[in-house]
């Protein structure tokens, strides 16, 4: 691992690549593999502990793992690779390096399940992948819990990360106050739930000056509801109670339809858990029967849109996919009908997803070039 005899190991180890800032490092060739050299399987142990010094015990303990260390650091970059393979390859070296940061920052905490606590930022990143959010939001995801539980704090995320990502890790660490407030506001208020999540929501966006901040926090409570069964027993109820009344409802006013169906449901197993065995297997065995009508229906309904020249040169693509309703929403079906599930007709259904065409970048073209300015700044001219 290391390479020169004459100075002492741990010199030779953390000696910081000879670079300014990232960007620099993340130009030149030389410099990461003198990274890769120095600090075994960590591609940037150097360079982060040579701008962050307090991490330098971390990197340490780290590099005595050995093996184990490659072997975790494998797997949660592959599962990374895997959720973020829409990122630009710069990006992705960015994430790589949150990656190493979190891990650094949270070695030798464990989660309730006995598990090393870095997992969790890994599973809400690739959460965060799976609706193809942007590098910033996904390093954040990464280092959402470092600067409530590390050493690490806003200025040394802002040094490495960006201003971008270190507001987003603040705004995550300000959210994280409110279920306090929230079972505050329980023993204050004698006004029905409803009120209380309503309260909570508007709020929740009034803290989030960033609709980043609120999705990474949905992706951090979906994880934490995946994981629910490593809780007290009571933790678990409460914790149900506010992810049905407050984050599930926040995911579908997002347009998260795949956050909120599963937030829901987790919840729903927990507060209900006879109740949701009994319906997901009624469910279930429904939906084998409904199968083959679904998949010809979805080809007729592909081959008329594809055929209907009104679309053609309007919409970019057009998607048909089909749908299952959720078991959450088929009990409050049942409740709101008073009916057996044979008398719910939308067990399964069919969606079409039309992405129209840019009409934006096609005017932009039309403009003189000193009224176009970068894609991002595209809306605020028109
Ligand atoms: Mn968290």
């Amino acid at each position: 691992m290391t390479h020169s005899q004459d100075r002492p190991e741990s010199q030779t180890l953390y000696q910081a690549p000879n670079v300014a800032g990232y960007d620099e490092a993340f130009g030149s060739l030389a410099s990461w593999s003198s990274c890769t050299d120095a600090a075994g399987p960590l591609l940037w142990g150097s360079y982060i502990v040579g701008q962050l010094p307090h991490l330098r015990g971390a990197l340490e303990q780290c590099l005595n793992d050995g093996e184990e260390l490659a072997t975790s650091l494998a797997e949660y970059d592959a599962e990374l690779q895997q959720a973020t393979g829409y990122l630009r390859p710069s990006a992705k070296q960015k994430v790589r390096l949150a990656l190493e940061v979190a891990l650094l920052a949270h070695h030798g905490q464990k989660r309730r399940s006995g598990e090393p606590y870095i997992i969790h930022p890994v599973a809400v990143a690739v959460i965060l992948g799976g609706t193809e959010m942007d590098r910033d939001a996904i390093c954040a995801g990464l280092l959402h819990d470092t600067v409530e539980d590390t050493v690490l704090n806003f200025a040394d995320l802002e040094l490495l990360f960006g201003a971008t990502v270190g507001r987003l890790v603040e705004g995550e660490t300000k959210v994280s106050k409110l279920p306090k407030m929230a079972s505050q506001m329980d023993t204050t208020l004698s006004n029905p739930a409803d009120e209380q999540a309503e309260n909570l929501r508007s709020m929740f966006i009034a803290m989030a000056d960033d609709w980043r901040i609120v999705i990474i926090k949905l992706a951090d409570r979906l994880h934490n509801m995946r994981t629910l069964r490593f809780m007290p027993v009571e933790k678990r109820v409460r914790i149900a109670r506010e992810t049905l009344e407050i984050f599930s409802p926040l995911a579908h006013r997002m347009g998260l339809h795949a956050y909120k169906t599963e937030l829901a449901d987790l919840s729903f197993a927990t507060l209900l858990p006879n109740e949701h065995a009994l319906l997901d297997a009624a469910v279930n065995s429904r939906l084998v029967s409904y199968q083959d009508d679904l998949a010809s229906a979805q080809a007729q309904l592909e081959h008329a849109l594809q055929a209907d020249e009104w679309l053609h040169g309007r919409m970019r693509s057009v998607q048909v996919t089909g749908r299952t309703k959720s078991v959450y929403s088929t009990w409050k079906k049942l409740q709101r009908h008073h009916c057996g599930i044979d008398g719910i007709h939308d067990l399964v259904a069919l969606r079409v997803v039309l992405n129209p065409e840019d009409h934006i970048s096609h005017i932009s073209a039309h403009l003189p070039e000193e009224e176009r300015l970068g894609s991002g700044d595209r809306k605020s001219v028109v």
